[in-house]
């Protein structure tokens, strides 16, 4: 079972590691994850396979914000990798659709094999854990806050506290009015979000429950006055990726910031790291 929260430790932090933060795979593009202290994997895309055996080894924990492909594709060749060379069983925490997902079309003997009865049941590779939108929980020193998201499939963000500001992850979303509602009233030190298409694609988008740039500057409108943080661009396509960022760029500022700057912009690359 997951712990309850207690009170946050204000002199730690969060280490942030970007392993993949691409909408699709290409040469240097990986798909989305990111790496918590070395110990926390949040969504298991192919940036995971750059990862040596021992830092492979190191993690413990896989939060998943969904069941698509682009965010588990690495999760069932990891557990390959390592789960002999742990004593504990991975553990994943996801929403029961997701987990029922992942349990009927991945891990079912046919796609690769039920790690969660290998070697044994009762000592299996994989457990699974389910969580809700809104629960809180800590994984060592960090709290982790399952948050929403509005995507084809049951999904969530996440928002993770270790001192006094959190990293918060948007997910696949597409408007999301609770999302805003409930990160205004958190000190956020950086919001992790997505843009996968351009706004040539914008109907594509809707339909898929993605954000293009047109719909991200309204999205951003929902942030509180006086809250001012780091946004990060995740998730673009590697072939509209300039695209998307010139389109956001033309509503708003990416570094060096000008004059009339209303937000800081940034974008994201496989390899960078981050202490929040
Ligand atoms: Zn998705
Ligand atoms: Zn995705």
């Amino acid at each position: 079972m997951v712990q309850p929260i207690s009170k946050p430790n204000e002199t730690l932090a969060v280490k942030v590691r970007v392993l993949g933060c691409s909408g699709a795979i290409a040469k240097e593009c990986k798909t989305t994850s990111f790496l918590i202290d070395g110990q926390i994997l949040v969504d298991a895309g192919t940036g995971v396979g750059d990862l040596t055996l021992e830092e492979m080894c190191g993690i413990g924990h896989v939060l998943l914000s969904h069941s698509h492909l682009d965010h588990i594709a690495a999760l069932p060749l990891m557990v390959d990798s390592v789960a002999a060379m742990r004593r504990e069983p991975l553990r994943v925490y996801a929403l029961p659709g997701t987990i029922t997902a992942l349990k009927t079309h991945i891990f079912n003997n046919v796609i690769w094999p039920d790690f969660t009865r290998i070697p044994t049941p009762q000592a299996p590779f994989i457990t699974f854990h389910e969580i809700s939108i809104g629960q809180t929980f800590q994984l060592f020193d960090k709290y982790v806050e399952v948050l929403p998201a509005v995507h084809t499939v049951p999904a969530v963000g996440y928002a993770i506290t270790a001192g006094t500001g959190c990293w918060v992850y948007s997910g696949d979303t597409e408007r999301n009015p609770a999302f805003w509602r409930r990160i205004n009233q958190l000190n956020v030190a950086m919001l992790v979000i997505e843009t996968a298409f351009s706004n040539r694609e914008k109907d594509l988008a809707r339909r898929s429950l993605h954000l293009s740039p047109t719909v991200l500057a309204s999205e951003l409108d929902c942030i509180a006055p006086n809250k001012k943080y780091p946004i990060c661009i995740t998730h673009t396509k590697p072939a509209e990726t300039e695209l998307i960022m010139a389109e956001i760029q033309r509503f708003d500022q990416t570094q060096p910031f000008g004059p009339n700057v209303v937000h800081d912009i940034r974008r994201m690359f496989a390899g960078q790291e981050y202490e929040i």
